[in-house]
């Protein structure tokens, strides 16, 4: 099966009628770039940025992130590398951060949310992000959306560090910039969003717990929720529909994405990306690869 396998390597990800999907890999750290480049990611769809807080006492600088990004667009070589802002809270969780204790962590202060509210994390993040852009193909995405004004206000803060660099005379790209689609919020006004961004990415991790009211921490809901529930996967229907009709591409970096079950049905909504675990690149490039 390895054997097999391997022999997907530098194959094109495409049906047997021609559509292609863009199979990206999902990294956690600058070290997981390895296994995304041994199993042929064609890109990185999710670069979880959260470590650069969890392994570290104290804040982040801007330099050290602007290193841990720099090597990862470096080591992608001109693939595009999208790097998910900070999306601490909840599951993730930082003690320098003194966030208070939350009786719904899931629903509390988190991610884009302390962006928004706590700037000069969120600038120094942005300010270390495009500096790195000018190192490869890199795009950025803001996790936990729900609303227009939070995409609007996340973007006005982004032109504000370009033009900083600006004058700084530091160099940078036009970076892409996609929103996750990770809250029933933002799936209904995916129309709207849209017209925002150059991309969607669905968190179908936190698109289920949301929509099915199930805890993603709590093992014992496992055999008790279905991932396929049909609720699930008309919010995915809506969300491609939504993009596609306001041209604009989107992909899959949730745990389905990976889901051999659901490639054909994610193939027929003309889904453009697929964002997995290096270790289901291949499998996946397999399954795609036996469709019509
Ligand atoms: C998701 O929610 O589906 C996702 C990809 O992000 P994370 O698992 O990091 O919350
Ligand atoms: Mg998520």
């Amino acid at each position: 099966k390895e054997e097999l396998l391997k022999e997907l390597k530098g194959k094109e990800t495409v049906t047997k009628s021609g559509q292609k999907v863009k199979l990206y890999a999902n990294i956690g750290n600058v070290a997981d770039t390895a296994a995304a480049l041994m199993n042929d990611a064609e890109g990185i769809g999710l670069f979880r940025s959260e470590f650069l807080y969890l392994e570290s006492a104290d804040f982040p600088t801007e330099n050290e992130q602007f290193l841990a990004y720099k090597i990862v667009a470096e080591n992608m070589a001109g693939k595009p590398v999208i790097i998910r802002t900070l999306d601490i809270g909840a599951d993730k969780q930082v003690d320098y951060f003194n966030l208070k204790k939350e009786e719904n962590p899931a629903l509390g202060y988190r991610a884009i949310r302390i962006c928004l509210n706590q700037t000069d994390i969120f600038r120094t993040q942005l300010r270390a992000i495009l500096r790195a852009s000018a190192f490869g193909n890199i795009a950025i995405m803001f996790p936990m959306i729900i609303s227009l004004s939070e995409v609007q206000r996340a973007k006005e803060i982004l032109a504000e560090v370009k033009s900083e660099l600006k004058e700084q005379n530091i160099s940078y790209k036009d970076v892409e910039v996609g929103v996750m689609i990770e809250t029933p919020a933002s799936v209904m006004i995916s129309d709207e969003l849209a017209k925002e961004v150059d991309f969607f990415s669905i968190g179908t991790n936190d698109l289920t717990q949301y929509t099915l009211a199930a805890d993603r921490q709590n093992p014992a809901l496992d055999d008790m929720i279905d991932i396929h529930h049909p609720a699930i996967l008309k919010m995915i229907e809506i969300t491609v529909k939504n993009a596609h009709d306001n041209d604009i591409w989107v992909g899959i970096c949730g745990e389905l994405g990976a889901d051999l079950e659901l490639t054909k049905f994610f193939l027929d909504l003309g889904v453009d990306e697929l964002s997995v675990s290096s270790s289901s690149i291949l499998p996946v490039r397999e399954k795609i690869r036996e469709q019509e």
